[in-house]
């Protein structure tokens, strides 16, 4: 305090520096003060206000005579070290108050993400009443579990549905709302390329077609039910010739996925010559690539077989 007769005396609070006013002090005041946890040290700014220290921490800080006389003054460094305090008790770290909104504070999260929450809602975590997520690491699961699945997950549900995503198919960039629950558990169908469940069983194929040029090409893919692949979703065409040559069961659409891409990719290594341009057939068949030459059919056949003698192998 800074009492000097000829300069205005001030105390500094906060680090503001304020000026004292130099009204009397109602010992009522003091009494309540006392009453409510503090200790009156001085009438500061206006007639309206006071200095008290808080008797938990001994912080100095300003308060209302209104507030004083008629509630609970609060003590704000209490009220922080109980923020950090709850924060703590929730596994968090509180890096401080929201600016813009005095219910909120910014904590850092045990994966290293920062997250703005409600004070309430952290006591409710620190007492074990609720949970907190990090937005960044959910929506990084989230991206991986579909990716796992060979799609895109794109974001919320366009229909506000909170259990639906928007999803992309990778393999033929088909766009579909799907439940999350079922993304993980891969009971869904894509809409665009009728791939049924990963998780159910599937069939690896190879299927032969003749374009309307005369030429000849073989396709491999695979499909929980290949006859009707061809027949309801590849042929533009219901009258181009074509036959399903071969199907090889396998156990999980999942395994059919993974056996059908390094088939295409070793196919393509070896043969690439024999990878058909898709403007070739577009018009003609619903695919958007993996389409080789006819020429190329024993070998397709041969590598189906090898896939399926590996998967006899494999113990149920
Ligand atoms: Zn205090
Ligand atoms: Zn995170
Ligand atoms: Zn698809």
């Amino acid at each position: 305090m800074n009492m000097h007769s000829n300069t205005p005396a001030t105390m500094t609070i906060n680090n503001f520096r304020l000026p004292i006013h130099t009204g009397a002090i109602k010992p009522g005041w003091l009494h309540e003060a006392q009453k409510k946890g503090f200790t009156l040290v001085a009438r500061v700014v206006d007639r309206m206000h006071l200095a008290v220290q808080c008797h938990l921490c001994g912080h100095l800080s300003v308060t209302r005579l209104f507030t004083l006389m008629s509630a609970q003054p609060l003590c704000p460094q209490c009220i922080e070290q109980a923020w950090r305090t709850d924060a703590a008790q929730a596994g968090l770290e509180f890096i401080g108050r929201d600016p813009d909104h005095r219910h909120y504070g910014i904590y850092k999260m045990s994966c290293g993400h920062e997250v703005r929450r409600q004070f309430a809602l952290i006591k409710r975590v620190a007492l074990a009443a609720t949970g907190l997520r990090c937005e960044t690491c959910h929506a990084k699961t989230e991206a991986r579990e579909a990716h796992a699945r060979g799609w895109e997950l794109l974001g919320p549900d366009p229909q506000g549905d909170l259990n639906y995503r928007k999803y992309r198919h990778t393999d033929c960039g088909h766009v579909q709302r799907i439940a999350r629950a079922n993304m993980q558990s891969g009971r869904f169908g894509c809409g665009g390329c009728g791939v049924d469940w990963p998780a159910a069983p599937s069939f690896l194929y190879a299927m032969h077609f003749t374009l309307e040029n005369g030429r000849e090409i073989v396709k491999a893919g695979f499909s929980r039910d290949p006859q009707s692949r061809l027949h309801h979703q590849l042929k533009r065409d219901p009258s181009m010739p074509c036959t399903l040559l071969h199907m090889v069961a396998v156990p999980t659409g999942q395994d059919a996925i993974r056996l059908e891409k390094r088939l295409h990719a070793d196919l393509k290594h070896a043969h690439p010559a024999s990878v058909i341009d898709p403007a070739v057939y577009s018009k003609q068949i619903r695919v958007a690539s993996e389409i080789y030459d006819g020429a190329l059919t024993p070998i397709v056949l041969a590598r189906l077989e090898e896939i399926e003698a590996e998967i006899a192998r494999i113990p149920a």
